[in-house]
């Protein structure tokens, strides 16, 4: 397979298939499997040694209980030829669709890891790994995780930085931001932060409320402008709007030092200058079951 190749099959696996619901878990596998390839890692692992570390990914970047379908990619990403199982073979027999447990899976030390053509190539080629995770992480999460993300496995996107050109440009409508910070006059509309250097705002960004990657559209309604902080706690899941009357609920798994954010609990966001503009309940009620954190705090 020739480097183009190998990126085209990456940018086609099988994952948005159940409508807009989010399915994280091969992308989130994928870019584990590369953190431990840029890493040097042997590059096979039994699903027992890495369940753990996939787990935890899909709990942070994923909708509420994910970890409990880790199992999923580990074995379906083989169906789209980027991932080689070992193990018995009546386990290996199975249709695609006949999914075995994670019981089974450990049991039997059942492995993964990419297919050895495409292992060689990423070895011979350190700069198709970041590429290949730069179009996953671009086709999956918005901008403003893709950083926790890559921290999260251990990878670094550099190499193919010194490439030029831009592989993330997407036809999105370039006045979403405009439109969205005029819809809420430059405010933040959790803490009100309006800071301005000369006449340009600052950290203050227009966040989609269903996800771009997720089919969300560039309009007002699936718009809030937030500062970068509260930006990045939402998309987070850490909090939601309840559509309802707009109050902001918090998860419970936020904790910490966290008694400025959680101020905001049960508190009307600052709505738009027209209610022609108020976040529409579908895109609303898309991030609380696809990116919050559940379960919600009492209501107070
Ligand atoms: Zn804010």
């Amino acid at each position: 397979m020739t480097p183009d190749e190998i990126l085209k099959a990456f940018d086609n696996i099988r994952v948005w298939q159940r409508g807009d619901r989010r399915a994280p878990h091969k992308p989130l596998l994928i870019l584990m499997a590369l953190g431990s390839l840029a890493r040097g890692e042997k590059p096979r692992a039994e699903f027992a040694e890495v369940e753990g570390k996939l787990g935890r990914l899909l709990e942070e970047f994923g909708p509420s209980g994910s970890n409990a379908t880790r199992h999923f990619p580990f074995w379906h990403l083989a169906t789209d030829g980027l991932w080689q199982l070992d193990g018995p073979a009546e386990i290996l027999a199975r249709p695609p669709g006949a999914t075995p447990t994670i019981g089974e899976l450990r049991a039997n030390h059942v492995s993964g890891g990419f297919p050895p053509e495409i292992q060689t190539a990423f070895q011979n080629n350190p700069a198709l790994v970041a590429e290949v995770a730069r179009s996953v992480l671009d086709a999956h999460f918005p901008e403003s995780i893709r950083q926790d993300v890559l921290d999260a496995v251990g990878l670094s996107l550099e190499p193919a930085d010194a490439g030029g050109g831009d592989p993330a440009a997407r036809r999105r409508d370039p006045t979403f931001r405009e439109k969205v910070l005029l819809a809420y006059e430059y405010r933040c509309c959790v803490c009100g932060h309006d800071m301005r250097l000369k006449h340009q705002p600052i950290a203050l960004e227009a966040a989609h409320i269903k996800w771009f990657q997720a089919g969300g559209p560039d309009v007002e309604q699936n718009g809030l402008a937030l500062c970068s902080l509260h930006h990045k706690v939402f998309d987070l899941g850490a909090f939601t709007i309840r559509p309802a009357d707009y109050v902001m609920v918090f998860s419970q798994h936020l904790v910490g030092n966290a008694e400025k954010l959680l101020s905001y609990h049960g508190a009307s966001i600052q709505l738009p200058q027209s209610a022609s503009y108020l976040p529409r309940a579908e895109f609303l009620d898309w991030h609380e079951n696809q990116v919050f954190k559940r379960p919600g705090r009492d209501a107070h």
